[in-house]
């Protein structure tokens, strides 16, 4: 049997949050549908942070209200703090994704709090979490490199993921906010959270900003970890690099794997479509290769 890689389909939330042409919600739904129609299970639908600091990310309420709850359909919110925690709940969501920086400097420019405030944060989310509670993930942002301090200790990494595991929480991920790490540095990070998390699973997600994401994520995949996170049309941008592409393309990754024989869930075809609808609606050009190339073998050519 082949092995099979999850992929998070971070668009609609990551993909979008830099962007400025807003997204209507019923965009947004539609482009949600259209995701789990193509294969998506897992997907970052909403962030819950004041929409007046992230006006993209408005409407949060609105969107899981209007998402009925469907058996094998996980749709996660982000959140920042207690407040962000409060709001998922009440939103429904199917798991929470609670964003730790790695950095004082990153953290007190996003989110308006240091390192440590943050994990004493994520420590108080999860001891007010109550069974039925959406199951909270932990993402260590800036894990590979900080825009403003430079390069971030793996100590300080390691540090943040073994108080999440500590706290038993569901998974953790490291996450290359501005997409400046390297293959090799992917795998030693791997490595080094791998010995602190027990039996914790471990995500990755990556930002294409310097063109190494698809490398990335083939390090992380050689290097035993089975979920990543991609945004269909590689949407999503990096508010420190302003014309850098987003995260790794979904249908990028999809080609990648399946090419080599791994399994997702996804069908490739809807994925370029979707990610050039979206990509359009923003008055770009997709960002993803499959959505210039197309796929290969692609049905298209295959003569009768
Ligand atoms: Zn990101």
């Amino acid at each position: 049997m082949s092995r099979r890689i999850e992929i998070v389909e971070v668009g609609p939330r990551d993909g979008l949050q830099n962007e400025k042409t807003l997204f209507e919600i019923d965009q947004k739904l539609e482009m949600i549908a259209r995701l789990e129609a193509a294969g998506a299970r897992r997907m970052e639908v909403v962030s819950f942070v004041n929409p007046k600091r992230v006006p993209q990310m408005a409407g949060a309420e609105e969107i899981m209200a209007a998402l009925p709850h469907t058996a094998g359909r996980s749709r996660i919110g982000l959140v920042l703090n207690m407040r962000g925690w409060d709001r998922c709940v009440a939103a429904r969501c199917d798991e929470a994704n609670v964003v730790v920086c790695a950095t004082d400097a990153f953290g007190i420019r996003n989110q308006g709090a240091s390192s440590a405030e943050q994990v004493a944060a994520m420590a108080d989310i999860v001891g007010v979490r109550k069974p039925g509670d959406p199951p909270i993930s932990v993402t260590v942002s800036v894990a590979f490199g900080c825009p403003f301090e430079g390069e971030v200790p793996e100590a300080r990494v390691v540090e943040i993921v073994k108080a999440a595991a500590d706290l038993k929480v569901a998974e953790i991920a490291l996450a290359d906010t501005i997409g400046v790490a390297d293959p090799w540095l992917v795998r030693r990070r791997v490595e080094a959270a791998r010995q602190v998390m027990g039996d914790v699973p471990l995500r990755l997600h990556f930002h294409d900003t310097r063109n190494t994401g698809l490398a990335n994520a083939f390090a992380g995949v050689e290097a035993g970890v089975d979920v990543l996170d991609a945004s269909v049309g590689g949407l999503g941008g990096c508010p420190f690099a302003p014309n850098a592409t987003g995260n790794i393309g979904t249908e990028d990754l999809v080609y990648m794997l399946e090419r080599a024989g791994f399994e997702t869930t996804y069908d490739l075809g809807q994925l370029i479509e979707i990610g050039n609808w979206a990509s359009g609606l923003l008055g770009k050009r997709t960002a993803s290769s499959l959505g210039r190339a197309g796929g290969f073998p692609s049905e298209a050519r295959v003569v009768a």
